[in-house]
């Protein structure tokens, strides 16, 4: 086969035209994206060699960075796993990954804007065209015949067989006029020590005739003492980890040795991933076996309450070619998960009581969705009950500040259970009938508007031992509470109203009350005490029951 031309996919297009196009102040950051994919490549090509051992034979896996002055060229090369022909069409002319399509989801259409946000999100291999006028990629994977691909961003790229010696990948930057300086040792060093320092395998810098160095440690980040890894540093790997380019709002790193013995470095983000409503998908940290990356979210180390948890796990005890299934009911996976939930309890607890305020945005973000842990995770109801943040009648703002802790602490003495009303938004709870005769008596109701609600309280029958009851129901202890004088020397005023009152509605409805639940409203609808929910019927009725 000779030269073939192919179009860029139009999405890849619009994408390098604001590469090429853009002024955009930390064009370094290619780089780092370079040398992620070389380090990704080799993770596979370790990866591969597990079942077959010859793959690595004595090669140390290893990028190296080297330059042409004279060319004005740059080449970044590792002897991972490389790139068939099928692989390099697919994955250098059509957007792969999500994070770059959410990247174009973002764009403005705003040159000096979204030229910003390339840094925000980190665009993967494309990034080569901020400092390149033409890309070279050559690249061999297996025994298949070697690729060389070249574009110059413009439309178009060409790939064609080409011969390369050993298996990898060299990408070979052909540096525009104004990106020439990236051909200066001394810049290229202070790059990767700043950016891709975390990455565990070693980054050469090729000097002078055959003279070459290694810029970074080279260790599996996790491994490294805990003492010697700074803020700055934990944010860099979470950068490589996971493609998101907000910072983390906490990690814990943890190594654990006696009769199980692991690393595990879990981070919880800012930002919510785009699939977070799928219970099914994203879930789970990448799992590593004695350094050997084995496979990304593993379902099985997190329960999917915590499904917004990043991070990884290290496991010493696991064998390497442990499968998806092998990890299901594994004893050694039930104890390294039940580890990891308390660590991420700790790490919430640990803001919510030294950070309110980023605990605040947390529970924004991902609230919701912890809050799932109440029906899923009977081990951990209370602690994670305790996170939560609720609405309450005594509270007016638009964030949800009250904890179960605060209500109780609040309650009166004479008041024995926790009362709550749920409803599809705050607005209508906030104007909810059924709050009048708390509200005149001062107790206080928590407010619950969100979807999952209904079921959370179904499984949170009691708090520290006090009940959860719902104002919307009509049961004895809580009419007893609200009870006035006044009820009964009405009793009898009202009795015909509410015979004609029952008359009319007949079956629909179970009795028909005088009550002192209401100071302006005339009347209102209470569900019987043992029957289901207005909301749950309704709920359920939109499911199709
Ligand atoms: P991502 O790394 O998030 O998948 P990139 O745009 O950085 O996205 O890269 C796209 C794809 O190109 C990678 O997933 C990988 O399959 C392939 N690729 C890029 N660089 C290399 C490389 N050095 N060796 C092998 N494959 C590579
Ligand atoms: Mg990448």
């Amino acid at each position: 086969m000779s030269v073939e031309t192919r179009e860029f996919q139009t999405e890849v297009r619009d994408l390098l035209h604001l590469m090429i196009h853009s002024l955009y102040s930390n064009q370094e950051i290619f780089l780092r994206e370079l040398i992620s994919n070389a380090s990704d490549a080799c993770d596979k090509l370790r990866f591969e060699a597990i079942a077959r051992p010859e793959l690595l034979g004595s090669d140390e896996l290893a990028v190296e960075l080297s330059v042409d002055e004279a060319a004005g060229t740059l080449t970044i090369k590792d002897n991972g796993i490389g790139m068939s022909r099928q692989d390099v069409i697919d994955n250098l002319g059509t957007i792969a990954r999500s994070g770059t399509r959410k990247f174009m989801e973002s764009l403005s259409g705003d040159q000096k804007k979204d030229s910003q946000l390339i840094g925000q999100f980190g665009v993967g291999f494309y990034s080569a065209f901020i400092v390149a006028d033409k890309v070279t990629v050559l690249t061999k994977r297996g025994d298949e015949e070697a690729v060389r691909w070249e574009s110059d961003g413009q439309g178009q790229f060409s790939v064609e067989p080409s011969f390369k010696l050993d298996r990898g990948t060299e990408v070979i930057l052909h540096l525009r006029e104004d990106a020439k300086d990236f051909t200066h040792l001394p810049r290229i060093e202070g790059i990767v020590r700043r950016y891709s320092d975390h990455i565990g395998l070693p980054i050469r810098l090729r000097k002078k005739e055959g003279e070459v160095e290694t810029l970074n440690q080279a260790s599996a980040f996790w491994t490294r003492p805990k003492n010697e890894l700074k803020d700055e540093d934990y944010q860099h790997f979470y950068q490589h980890l996971t493609h998101d380019f907000a910072p983390a709002l906490a990690w814990a790193h943890h190594k654990v040795e006696g009769t199980l013995e692991y690393t595990s470095l879990l981070y919880i983000p800012t930002r919510a991933p785009f699939d977070l409503w799928d219970r099914e998908q994203s879930r789970g940290v990448q799992l590593y076996v004695k350094r050997v990356f084995i496979m990304d979210k593993a379902a099985e180390l997190l329960p999917a309450y915590l499904r917004f948890v990043r991070g990884l796990v290290d496991s010493a005890d696991l064998p390497l070619n442990v499968s998806r299934e092998l990890l299901q009911g594994n004893r050694t996976v039930e104890k390294i998960r039940s580890a990891l939930v308390k660590r991420v309890l700790d790490m919430l607890e640990d803001i919510a009581e030294k950070r309110p305020e980023d605990y605040a945005r947390f529970w924004q973000t991902f609230g919701a969705v912890l809050k799932e842990g109440i029906v899923e995770d009977q081990a951990n109801r209370e602690r994670v009950a305790r996170l939560c943040r609720f609405h309450s009648s005594a509270q007016s703002g638009e964030q949800p500040e009250v904890t179960l802790p605060k209500y109780v602490e609040r309650m009166g003495a004479e008041q024995n259970a926790i009362y709550y009303l749920t409803a599809d938004n705050l607005s209508t709870a906030r104007s909810s009938p059924h709050l009048e005769g708390f509200r005149a008596r001062n107790l206080e109701v928590l407010l619950l508007t969100d979807r999952i609600d209904e079921w959370v309280v179904s499984h949170l029958s009691e708090f520290e031992g006090k009940k959860l009851e719902s104002v919307a129901r009509a049961s004895k202890d809580l009419e007893a509470k609200i009870e006035t004088p006044e009820k009964a020397k009405h009793e009898g005023e009202y009795k015909e109203t509410l015979e004609r009152a029952q008359t009319l509605l007949g079956a629909r409805v179970e009795a028909v009350r005088l009550s002192s639940r209401l100071t302006e409203s005339p009347s209102c609808l209470v569900a019987g005490e043992y029957a289901m929910s207005r909301r749950f019927e309704e709920m359920l009725r939109r499911a199709g029951e």
